[in-house]
C-alpha cells in the first residue's frame, strides 16, 4: 500500500457510541489507530419518512481476529460465500478511482443487487482501514438485507453457531445495540 491509498475516516464509519473513530478491536481490544489494519461493519435500519437511522450494531475488528474468525467457518460455507461475492465485491479497479473516493457513491446502492439505497431499508456497510485512515483500494460497500437473505442459506449450521457465539460474546452485552433476534441472520464476514 502506498501513501496515496489512504483518506480520512468518514463520519459514517465512526462508532455510534462515541461518535469518534473506533479505537479498539471488538475481539482482542488491540489499539487500532496507529498502524493496525481492520474492518468496520455496521448494520443499519431506515424508517420510511424519517431521515434518522437505527444502528443495529457496529464494530471494528482487526485483521488477525477477522482471519481467525474465518478459520472457524466451515470450508463449505467459505467456498459458497466467496463464490457468491466474488463477482460483486471487487468492483472498482483503483485506476478509475476518484481522489478522494466518494463515500456517498460507494454506499448509495447494494453492491450485490445494485438496488438504490432509496429502496433499501435494512443493510450493512463495510470498509477497511489502516490506523486512522480508510484504505481506498478496498472501497466501502453496502449490502442490502435482500442480498444477505440469499447468503444465509449458504451458511452451514456449524458456521451459524460460530456467528451466534461471536454475537453472544462480543455484541450482546451492550444494551445500546438493537440486536436482531437471530443474529446470524445479519452477520456476514467478508
Ligand atoms: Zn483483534
Amino acid at each position: 500500500m502506498i501513501a496515496s491509498d489512504f483518506q480520512e475516516i468518514p463520519n459514517i464509519f465512526y462508532s455510534y457510541q462515541t461518535q469518534k473513530p473506533f479505537s479498539e478491536c471488538l475481539v482482542c481490544s488491540c489499539y487500532l489507530l496507529d498502524d493496525q489494519i481492520y474492518v468496520i461493519e455496521k448494520a443499519l435500519k431506515k424508517h420510511p419518512g424519517y431521515t434518522a437511522q437505527d444502528v443495529i450494531f457496529d464494530y471494528a475488528i482487526c485483521l488477525p481476529c477477522a482471519l481467525k474468525m474465518r478459520e472457524e467457518f466451515s470450508k463449505d460455507t467459505l467456498a459458497k460465500i466467496n463464490a457468491y461475492f466474488l463477482e460483486y465485491v471487487v468492483t472498482n479497479p483503483p485506476s478509475h478511482q476518484e481522489d478522494p473516493i466518494n463515500i456517498d457513491c460507494c454506499l448509495d446502492h447494494c453492491v450485490v443487487k445494485k438496488t438504490p439505497i432509496s429502496e433499501i431499508t435494512d443493510y450493512q456497510i463495510y470498509a477497511h482501514f489502516k490506523g486512522n485512515k480508510l484504505i481506498k483500494s478496498l472501497p466501502p460497500y453496502l449490502i442490502s438485507q435482500a442480498a444477505i437473505a440469499e447468503v444465509i442459506p449458504l451458511v452451514s449450521s456449524e458456521t451459524q453457531d460460530v456467528l451466534n457465539d461471536f454475537y453472544d460474546r462480543h455484541l450482546r452485552p451492550d444494551p445500546a445495540m438493537l440486536l436482531p433476534k437471530h443474529p446470524s441472520d445479519q452477520l456476514v464476514f467478508i
